[in-house]
Parts: C-alpha cells; structure tokens; sequence
C-alpha cells in the first residue's frame, strides 16, 4: 500500500521535507526484522508534531507507531498501514534534579548518556536489562528490569510525571507535572493513571506516545568517570574503584542460594545482585563464540552449583567494611564460595564495568543463538519467582538432553529487586537456529512456560503481549483482559494506535 498523495502532504507538512520518507530503502530498514514496512517513517521534534502527526492518522484512518531507540521488535509495525514515528530527534535531557532526585529525558536520551551525566553529579539510574543502548524513558522498555534492579528498582517505580500524546491526540500531563508544572510526582491529582498507561508490561507502542517523562535518581558512590582503559571489546579498568567489590558467589544447592540471596537484600548490600549463571558470565567476558565456550568450560567446572553475581559499592569505609563482612557472613552459612575467575584483578574491573554501564547484554542474550530466547518471567515476591522458573526449567533439562538445545551449565536465573522485596526471573537458552528443528524450541519452551504460570497461579509474565497471550492469561487473572480492551477502546476509539504488542479493541 503506497499512501494517498493527500496524507502523505499533510504529514510533510507537520515535520518538512527533510524528517518524513517513503523510499524503498528507508522503508526496508526499517523493516530489517522481517516485519512489515511502515508506509513511511516520521521524524517528529517536539510534542507539538508528535500530536499533529497523531490526529492525522485519527482523520485519515490509518495506524501510528512510535519508538524510542528501537530496540525492540514490538516497535515495528504489525500489519500494512501504519506510519512510523521515529522520535530519534527529541534527545533532550531537560532536567537533573539533584536535590529531589529525579531526571527528566526525551525519548531518544539513552541510558548510557543520562548515566553518564548522573555520576558527574554523584547520582545513578536504574537501566534496563536490555542494555545502556536503550532509551532512558522508563515507559519504552518493556519491563526496564535490570542489572542495576536491586539498589535501582524499574521502570514502573521508577516512573515519575509524564507528558502522554493520548491515541486519539490529546495531550495529558498527569502527576504534579499537569496541575504545578513540577516532575516530582506521577500520581494524581485525583485517580493515577499510572495502571492505565502501563499495566503489568507496557503497551508496547499501542497506547499513544509518551514524550517526556521523569524518573527517579539514585544515590552514587563511585567516581565521576569509570578509569577504563584498553580497546573495545577489550576494555578493563586501569584500577577497582574505592569500596567497590565484585564476586560470583556459588552454592551447593538451588535452596541454600535462595536463602543468601534472601540475607543480601535483607543487610542491604548489593549495588547489583543477578542470580547469572555460568553461561552470561562467560558471555559477558568472551569476544568471539569459540573464547565463551572455553570461558564456560572453566567456569562450569569451577562452580559447585548455581550462583549469582554481587557488586558492592560502599559509601564510606566502614559502610564498606560492613558489606564485606555482611557478604563473607552470609557466604560462610550457606557455603557460598567465590568464583576466582571473577575476582581476579585482570578480569575484575572489566566484569565491573561492563555491568554497571550495562554494556554487554546483548551479548549475555544473544552470544550463542544470534537472537533473544527464552522465558521472561514476572516481577513478583522473590520466592514465587523462584518456584516458578524452578518449575519451568525441567524442560529445558530434557531438551538440553535430546539435542535440541545446547547445553550451557546455566540454571534458571533470579534477580533481587529493591533489596529482595521483589524478584524476576528468567530462564534463557541457547539454540541452533540453523537447524529447524531446534528452532521450534522457543516457542515450545514459551507454551510450557504459560502452562505452568496459569496452573501454578504464578502470576502473568512478562512476555504476555498481544490479543492471544491476554486471552490466555485474563480469565485465570481477574478477567483483567476485559478491562485492558475497555481501556484501549476508550482511549483509542478510532484503533489509530497500532496494537499488535498490546491488545486490540475486539469484543
Ligand atoms: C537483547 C534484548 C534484551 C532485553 N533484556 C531486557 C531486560 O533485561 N529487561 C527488560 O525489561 N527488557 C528487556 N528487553 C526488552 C527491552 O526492554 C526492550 O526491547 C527495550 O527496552 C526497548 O528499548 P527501546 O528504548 O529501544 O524501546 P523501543 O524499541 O524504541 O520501543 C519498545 C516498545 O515501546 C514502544 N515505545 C517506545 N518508545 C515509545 C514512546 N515514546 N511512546 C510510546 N511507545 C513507545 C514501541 O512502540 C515498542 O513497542 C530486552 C530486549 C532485547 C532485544
């Protein structure tokens, strides 16, 4: 479908003729996930084209999809008719608040720069698992679980006041930012639409676009700019920042695990706390496929059982000698040992860095299979998350055993969020997509891992996106699908919003 002349002019006209495009290669890069092309890519600037662009589809009929970075497949569209908006032009940090602690960003600042300005200023941000490469909007990602998760939170905590182009073009600033002009509050006043703008995962582009948003900042201990030396991806830090401590911690068993990870967040140590298994350690440190299967021979042999990783970052000396002996505490009742490969000075500093900056997740996901594959659990109590990957992971075991999945010494992996009141899980493999038929193993390890949320009352994971996956999940949860499609009429009456990733307005 090739726009009418007529839309096409009256989009030209909100953005000019240098930010708007319909040529086949433009088009086709856009496309390069095989999805279907856009009828033409927007550069809007400002909320202001953002909004025009919007009800223009609205009067035309036809669908919108914003992105951010564009990271994520769901940011592509999902059928014919449907205009990009690129919001790579509005990549503004508009505001450090040091004194109350918050960032407000554009949508295509990324993780990596606002971070950056933030520890010059002593401050920190949580970044999604995803990687820095990521917008630092905490509305794109679709969790913004990560790393950095267990002293940092996520993207719906994290979330703060909003500027939102609604689907059929209204503008709502919500929180304190719609009734004084301030980003310090996202809620009220009256009801938040906090539930309404994103629910348990985001809409995934199918909801209007956000155009400003504010989140909360941390506290940061370490210095201004990371000493980091060498040649990427061979990068190291010339020396371990003060109070700083990295370890891979291993257990014997599953359980004894569970409870250290338990007493980490209760003594309130960790900076980051990621229940990685042997597998994303040596992905994270090898430069080529042959190096990470040698780095996970060593590191599997090295290791008792499953393990998580721990960086701790002290804020004084004695804070810092608090969390060392807090760590050897908890290590010395439950047998956790230290991976050596970890602390070792001449790896050491890179791990760290490397996590901290979230530089390498592509890399932790994607090393062996070349793409992202697995289950992505939810963000609930640390143990159901737990028990829930626990009982999903036997089948990865059985295809590991038959061939079908490359054996990668990992266990199924569980994060601390806010110091433990929280967890997410998720179990990742590893497959040959050459062959067909360990190709299928995603989505049959993706069906097994349903089965078991829905039969195990573990909650909806966050890899429910869609009209199906809501379908399957609403009527064990609340009926909550029936409200999530009330939303999406109601703000959406004309389906401008393209929905793929979200829910449609079906009855
Ligand atoms: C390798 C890999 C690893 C990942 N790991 C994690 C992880 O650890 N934790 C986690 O939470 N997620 C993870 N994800 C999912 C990830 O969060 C998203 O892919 C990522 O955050 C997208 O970021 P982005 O800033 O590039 O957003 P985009 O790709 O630009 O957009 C993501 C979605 O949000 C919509 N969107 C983006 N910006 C706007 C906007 N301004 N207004 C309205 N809608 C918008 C898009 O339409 C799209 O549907 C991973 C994804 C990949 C590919």
């Amino acid at each position: 479908m090739v726009l009418k002349r007529e839309i096409y002019k009256a989009l030209k006209d909100v953005v000019g003729p240098e930010n708007i495009s319909e040529s086949p290669v433009i088009l086709g890069s856009y496309a390069q996930r095989g999805r279907p092309r856009f009828e033409a890519i927007t550069l809007p600037k400002n909320t202001a084209e953002v909004q025009a662009i919007v009800r223009l589809c609205n009067r035309f009929r036809i669908q919108f999809k914003a992105s951010s970075s564009g990271w994520g497949a769901y940011g592509d569209a999902g059928g014919p008719g449907v205009v990009k908006l690129d919001l790579r032009r509005m990549n503004r940090i508009l505001e450090i608040n040091e004194k109350n602690m918050y960032a407000v960003v554009e949508p295509y600042v990324i993780y990596a720069q606002l971070q950056a300005e933030l520890m010059k200023r002593g401050l920190n941000c949580n970044i999604t698992g995803a990687g820095s490469n990521c917008s630092a909007l905490p509305l794109a990602a679709h969790q913004g679980i990560g790393h950095l998760s267990v002293s940092g939170s996520y993207g719906e905590r994290n979330q703060l006041a909003l500027e939102w182009v609604t689907p059929d073009g209204e503008i709502v600033r919500f929180g304190s930012l719609g009734s004084i002009n301030q980003w310090w509050c996202g809620d009220g006043p009256g009801p938040s639409l906090r539930g309404v703008i994103r629910g348990n995962v985001m809409p995934l582009g199918g909801l209007g676009v956000y155009t400003r948003a504010a989140q909360k900042i941390y506290h940061w201990p370490g210095p201004s700019t990371f000493p980091v030396e060498g040649v990427s991806p061979h990068y190291h830090l010339s020396r371990i920042p003060p109070g700083f401590m990295i370890r891979y911690v291993h257990f014997p068993s599953s359980d004894k695990l569970v409870q250290a990870a338990y007493k980490v967040g209760e003594a309130e140590i960790g900076f980051i706390v990621m229940g990685f298994n042997p597998g994303m350690m040596s992905a994270n440190i090898a430069t080529n496929n042959n190096e990470d299967l040698a780095y996970l021979k060593q590191f599997t042999d090295s290791v008792q059982g499953p393990g998580f990783l721990i960086i701790m970052a002290g804020n004084s000396p004695s804070d810092t000698e608090y969390k060392m002996k807090a760590l050897q505490k908890i290590m010395d009742e439950y047998d956790g040992r230290s991976l050596e490969a970890v602390e070792d000075p001449k790896n050491a500093g890179g791990f760290m860095w490397r996590f901290i900056r979230v530089t390498s997740s592509i890399r932790e996901v994607a090393r062996a299979s070349g793409i992202f594959a697995g289950e992505v659990g939810g963000t609930d109590v640390f143990h159901l998350m737990h028990q829930y990957i626990l009982r999903s992971s036997p089948l990865k075991q059985r295809l590991i055993n038959e061939g079908r999945l490359l054996a990668d010494g990992t266990d199924p992996f569980v994060q601390l969020v806010e110091h433990g009141h929280a967890g997410h899980a998720e179990l990742l493999i590893r497959f040959n997509k050459l062959d067909p038929e360990a190709f299928k193993t995603p989505a049959e390890v993706g069906a097994f891992a349903n089965k078991t949320a829905i039969e195990g009352h573990f909650g909806v994971p966050g890899h429910v996106w869609g009209d199906a996956a809501h379908d399957q999940y609403g009527p064990h949860t609340s009926n909550y699908h029936l409200w999530l499609r009330k939303i999406k009429k109601t703000y959406d009456p004309n389906a401008a919003s393209e929905s793929t990733n979200y829910i449609t307005a079906k009855d």
